[in-house]
């Protein structure tokens, strides 16, 4: 059994995957500093034996024996704002400078810890790295089409800095690391309010509200259910050979964004009209993760359709 740091401990994923950690018997350290994560989802962790919970902001210097002097056998560093919906005030939009250290200076300070405790770390980074992608699928050899000074650029620049960090780290120091990009993800626990896609469609449908497309709803992403994205987290930190790898993580199921709302009126036999409204700037029009490289070396794919997966947090969003 090993002994974990999970950096975004208090966010979505992060919640998820200390639960799944923490039942597969292995102690954990989570911290956050509540900036886009939140209270509620550590709420029946902090009860748990083998969690200990350190609010602390990782882009600020801090001593590593923060950490305690125990060694640290793994670091998943998922730290950051990740919505991109600029009315949410949980948005990378919101943070913009916050969203930049937190994946680059934020980084590196883990990056330390591993050196310090000879720790395996796993780096979240993002379908965002390819950009408004001009191939799809996008394959990990894809280098992406990013606008360097557009609005989603903090996020996008922020986790393709953090990747180059990472990479910096294992070539210089022979860091035990690997990186994801975690391509869109839901299910229970999402943020109600951080005005992603599913969250939001979901919350309209629910209240009788029209529910917003942005755009003529034409652009496409694809919708991973969280166990599944969590499965592939820990397979990728845990299996042999994953060392300086990149993996793309996400249900290769591409559907358009009114495809989507459709579905969720559907499922919850909404009366909701469904309504167009302006789209973001740089809003990428295609998002498919190409998976086999992840199938072929991790064993992994997800198991949940997306119609099964809205179906569970619908009736999670019913209860919030
Ligand atoms: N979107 C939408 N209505 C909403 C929220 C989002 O049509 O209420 C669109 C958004 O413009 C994008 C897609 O849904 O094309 C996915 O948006 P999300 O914010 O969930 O994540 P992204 O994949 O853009 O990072």
């Amino acid at each position: 059994m090993s002994s974990v740091l999970i950096t975004g401990a208090a966010g979505f994923i992060g919640s998820h995957l200390v639960k799944r950690l923490l039942s597969d018997g292995h102690s954990v350290i989570g911290v956050d500093n509540f900036l886009t994560g939140s209270k509620e989802n550590l709420s029946e962790l902090l009860e748990k034996p083998n969690f200990s919970f350190i609010e602390q902001d990782v882009s600020v210097p801090h001593d590593v024996s923060l950490y305690g002097s125990t060694k640290i056998d793994l670091i998943f560093h998922l730290a950051s704002p990740a919505s991109p919906n600029k009315n949410s005030p949980k948005s990378y939009i919101a943070y913009p400078i916050e969203t930049l250290l937190v994946n680059s200076i934020g980084t590196y300070h883990m990056l330390l810890v591993a050196k310090e405790h000879g720790s395996s770390v796993l780096y979240t980074s993002s379908s965002e790295i390819y950009g408004d992608p001009a191939e799809s699928p996008q394959k990990e050899t894809y280098f992406g089409n990013v606008n360097p000074t557009g609005i989603r650029s903090v996020y996008d620049e922020g986790k393709r800095f953090g990747e180059a960090m990472v990479m910096g780290f294992v070539r210089k120091h022979g860091l035990n690391a690997r990186i994801i990009r975690i391509f869109n993800t839901y299910g229970p626990y999402m943020q109600k309010d951080d005005g992603r896609v599913v969250s939001n469609f979901i919350n309209q449908a629910l209240v009788g509200q029209n529910m917003t497309i942005y755009g003529d709803g034409s652009q496409t992403r694809s919708f991973c259910y969280v166990d599944d994205m969590v499965e592939g987290l820990i397979r990728a930190m845990f299996t042999e050979g994953s060392k300086g790898e990149v993996f793309n993580l996400g249900n290769p199921d591409e559907r358009t964004i009114r495809e989507l709302a459709e579905l969720v009126k559907k499922l919850t036999q909404s009366s909701s009209d469904i309504v167009n409204q302006d789209l973001p700037e740089d809003d990428p029009k295609r998002r498919c993760p190409d998976i086999t490289k992840a199938q072929t070396m991790l064993g992994w794919g997800p198991k949940i359709g997306v119609e099964q997966g809205l179906e569970k947090t619908i009736r999670y969003f019913k209860t919030v």
